[in-house]
């Protein structure tokens, strides 16, 4: 618990969504004030839902694509949806949430000197040809195609950052996030993690798009919440991009039977066609947060797939 003194009014935009309600719930045993702003496109009520009694908890339901006024000392501006489904599902609103959600939060952070964090992505490396992914490489993007609405829209938001912080001297920082999974997924986001988990426990097949050779590199959401805060309260000369994410890597196949191990399943795995441009491979080079942030995640994919599917399983029983 921080002392009273350092208690800070910080702003979560997407503070409904999956990392959003884990990062207001570690503000809050830090002692801080915690103001959620969030439209719940694809975040819930149900996922802050224990926080509505909180003293220093508020809700706001906004649409970051318009002006908003109000009184914080930091923002972090995670408001977007993140899972191909969603995104997808209108990416003009897509585009627009990333971009002119950017400008509305970066001219808040700038009337009111704030300092202000942008959860940016492993997607802006697109489909990449540097392996594993360090910050310094420019990427490999398709600007014209259906994953663009969200590469692109979270390329630009970058470059507005840096250009606030060139141009008006605001204290940012950039975080780009790879594939990061836990409880409090959305259990029809069409994510890999969560779809799996959910097929296995429902003895239904699991589907592996493409022949499963294509790889990601899973966090566990608490590491990520950790890096995130540790990101914030960096020295000011620190901006980022820092890419946070468990290096250890794994074909989306070893994922499928990893799952149907951990859960006891009787599903049996399908292909179904790959998604165009989707990445054949994504590990993070996370050098640079080892070194600035101190940070490297601790928990691994066996650890924080027991929790995530024990999360699911409550869910499952529920409904
Ligand atoms: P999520 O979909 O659970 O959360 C996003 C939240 O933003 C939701 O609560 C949604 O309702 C809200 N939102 C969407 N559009 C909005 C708008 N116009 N105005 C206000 N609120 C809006 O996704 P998440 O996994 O929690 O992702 C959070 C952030 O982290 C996103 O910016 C995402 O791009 C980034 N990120 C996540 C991952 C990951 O693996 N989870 C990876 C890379 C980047
Ligand atoms: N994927 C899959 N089956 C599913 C959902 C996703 O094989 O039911 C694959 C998807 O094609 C991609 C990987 O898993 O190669 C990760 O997908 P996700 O949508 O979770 O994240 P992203 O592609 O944005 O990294």
């Amino acid at each position: 618990m921080r002392l009273y003194d350092s208690r800070k009014r910080i702003m979560v935009t997407g503070g409904a969504g999956f990392l959003g309600s884990h990062l207001c719930d570690k503000l809050l045993e830090q002692g801080h004030d915690v103001l959620c702003v969030d439209n719940l496109f694809t975040g819930t009520k149900r996922n802050i839902d224990h926080l509505h009694s909180h003293p220093r908890f508020e809700f706001m339901r906004h649409d970051v694509t318009f002006p908003l006024y109000v009184e914080v000392d930091e923002i972090y501006n995670l408001a977007c949806p993140a899972s191909p489904i969603h995104y997808q599902h209108d990416p003009v609103q897509t585009t627009k949430t990333s971009v002119h959600g950017a400008i509305n939060m970066l001219g808040l952070a700038k009337r009111l000197k704030a300092r202000i964090l942008q959860a940016s992505t492993s997607e802006v490396y697109g489909d990449p040809q540097i392996h594993p992914q360090s910050e310094d490489y420019w990427g490999h993007v398709n600007p014209i195609g259906i994953r663009s609405c969200y590469d692109e829209g979270k390329r630009c938001a970058e470059t507005l950052f840096f250009d606030y912080h060139r141009q008006h001297k605001l204290e940012i920082k950039v975080a780009r996030i790879f594939n990061t999974y836990g409880p409090r997924m959305h259990p029809n986001d069409g994510r890999v993690v969560s779809n799996f988990i959910v097929q296995a426990l429902q003895n239904k097949p699991i589907t592996v798009y493409g022949d499963g050779s294509q790889t990601r590199s899973f966090c566990y959401v608490d590491n990520m919440i950790d890096g995130l805060i540790r990101l914030m309260e960096s020295p000011a000369g620190f901006t980022g991009p820092a890419n946070l994410g468990n290096p250890r890597e794994f074909s989306i196949r070893e994922l499928a039977e990893k799952v149907i191990a951990m859960t006891g399943s009787t599903s049996e795995i399908i292909e179904k066609p790959l998604p165009s441009d989707d990445p054949a491979q994504r590990q993070p080079d996370i050098s640079l947060a080892k070194t600035k942030l101190d940070w490297e995640p601790g928990i691994q994919l066996e650890q924080g797939l027991v929790q995530t599917i024990a999360y699911f399983q409550e869910l499952l029983a529920e409904a």
